[in-house]
């Protein structure tokens, strides 16, 4: 270990930045974040720090400087561009054993600044001990997008209540009391940005927990479930919030449109059960089936992970599921997932809404066309877009329904197979070639239909770019930019 990680209280000790350049402002601005009583000195000045000279909020010395300036100091920094500056302020500084950095110049610095992440109360700092501070800064990124935004709500929560817990629990009982609030529905809920709920579930842990003292009889207490969108299948493209619940849940009931990549980022050890429905199988037993498990499990005192293709809430029966939870009181939470539309649209180059081409998009259920609640009239206008899901098995029915609505020989169609796969295909033509070609290319599920002059812009495997149509849009987008929006 070449350095020593700690965590230095600065609130109110005298702070010194030599240098007075906009890498000086960078360390200032930090140094002020964690409370120092700044002293910048420089004969000369960036106007930003300029500007909190004049708001009181540091002190400027304008001066060269000089070694008894660190006299009596806490710590200083060196940010100027002169090596000479900053070799005299590292003698100076280590002289008078004055803990000293110089940026970007470890041999002359005693201690060195890492990557942090900062939810305060909770801090994460990342160092290379001055080896690579660009390797250092992606380690973070990297440990930021697991970290949830609000991890300093809950470590402000559990500060606010540490000492209502000390009363009410002996010294034994706290450490598995903090697990559970921390790792269950209470540290999930404030998570969620939900505190009146976790006020609640808080409340009744901590009279549970007390009343346990004196009652042998304990009832295992509620599990959860979360509700999870897994977009639809690049894992890059799940949720922050997705991978970090995936992370915690203990279950984990999947369906058939989950790939292995995105298990993958779940907790190793969960258990992991697969749900889908079959394609010919009784959908309506296999519903049912899922709303028992998720119901046993988080019956169990476990947190459930209901994972979903795309978007809970589009085809996903989502809706159901909640509907289950809440009659049986268990809490759940929702987190919405990208759904195929957006995903495969956007990795076949077809914007789904454009200026000239399109003012509108329906998703619509192209698996269920008996009933008349779709209003294929207005499907097939142009300027519109429409999205089939679970449409390939009816294409000729959907297609034959389009073209009795008046809808244009000619409006461009395409179809996207496994979009954001690495195995995506992309076919296009119009709706009255399009039937064809999914016969000729053997287009399989999950696939989506779009239909719209937008589909014209798809990058299509089976046709070159249309480049009329590219150059059209173009055209289009590029009058556009020049009006004003
Ligand atoms: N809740 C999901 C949709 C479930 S319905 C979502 O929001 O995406 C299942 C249908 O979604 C499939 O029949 C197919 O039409 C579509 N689908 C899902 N993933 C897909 C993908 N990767 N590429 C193309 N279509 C997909």
């Amino acid at each position: 270990m070449d350095y020593l990680p700690i965590f230095i209280q600065l609130r109110g000790e005298p702070t010194v930045v030599v240098g007075g350049g906009h890498v000086a402002l960078r360390k200032v601005d930090l140094l002020l974040r964690a409370g120092g009583r700044i002293t910048v000195i420089a004969p000369r000045l960036h106007e930003e720090l300029r500007a909190l000279v004049e708001c009181g909020q540091i002190n400027y010395l304008s001066l060269e400087f000089q070694p008894h300036h660190l006299d009596g100091v806490g710590i200083v920094v060196a940010a100027t561009d002169s090596r000479d500056v900053n070799a005299a302020v590292s003698a100076a500084a280590r002289a008078r054993r004055v803990p000293v950095n110089v940026v970007d110049d470890p041999e002359l610095s005693t201690f060195i600044f890492p990557a942090i992440i900062d939810r305060s109360p909770v801090m994460v700092a990342v160092g290379s001990s001055g080896q690579s501070p660009v390797l250092a800064r992606r380690v973070r990124e990297q440990i930021e997008s697991l970290l949830p935004a609000r991890l300093g709500a809950l470590a402000r929560f559990v500060g606010d209540r540490r000492k209502d817990v000390q009363k009410a629990l002996t010294p034994e009982q706290r450490r598995p009391f903090w697990e559970r609030i921390i790792g269950g529905l209470v540290g999930s809920r404030v998570l969620a940005g939900a505190e009146s709920d976790a006020r609640k579930a808080f409340d009744d842990e901590l009279a549970a927990s007390h009343q346990l003292q004196t009652d042998a009889a304990s009832e295992i207490p509620l599990g959860e479930v979360y509700l999870i969108g897994a977009g639809p299948g690049d894992p890059d493209l799940l949720t922050l919030r997705a991978v970090q619940l995936l992370q915690q849940a203990d279950v984990i009931l999947y369906d058939r449109l989950i790939c292995d990549a995105v298990l993958d980022r779940a907790r190793r050890d969960a258990e992991r059960i697969f749900v889908g429905k079959e394609t010919g199988g009784d959908h309506h037993k296999t519903q049912e089936r899922i709303h028992e498990l998720l119901v046993h499990y988080a019956r169990r005192g476990l947190r459930v992970a209901r994972l979903k293709g795309g978007d809970p809430f589009i085809f996903g029966r989502g809706g159901e599921e909640i509907e289950v939870l809440a009659a049986h009181g268990i809490p759940y939470v929702v987190v919405p997932g990208i759904t195929a539309a957006l995903g495969a649209a956007a990795s076949a180059g077809i914007p789904l809404t454009h200026r000239r081409l399109a003012q509108s998009v329906t998703f619509a259920a192209g698996h269920a066309l008996d009933d008349e609640t779709l209003d294929w009239r207005s499907l097939a206008q142009p300027h519109h877009t429409v999205v089939f899901y679970m449409g390939v098995a009816q294409l000729p029915r959907i297609i034959a329904r389009l073209l009795e609505a008046g809808g244009s020989p000619h409006l461009p169609a395409a179809l996207i197979e496994r979009g954001s796969l690495a195995e995506q295909r992309v076919v296009r033509g119009s709706i009255s070639t399009i039937v064809q070609i999914a016969q000729d290319e053997a287009i399989a599920p999950p696939a989506l239909l779009i239909v719209g002059e937008v589909a014209s812009l798809a990058k299509a495997d089976n046709v070159k770019a249309d480049n009329e149509v590219l150059a059209a849009a173009n055209d289009a987008s590029r009058t556009l930019a020049r009006e004003p929006v």
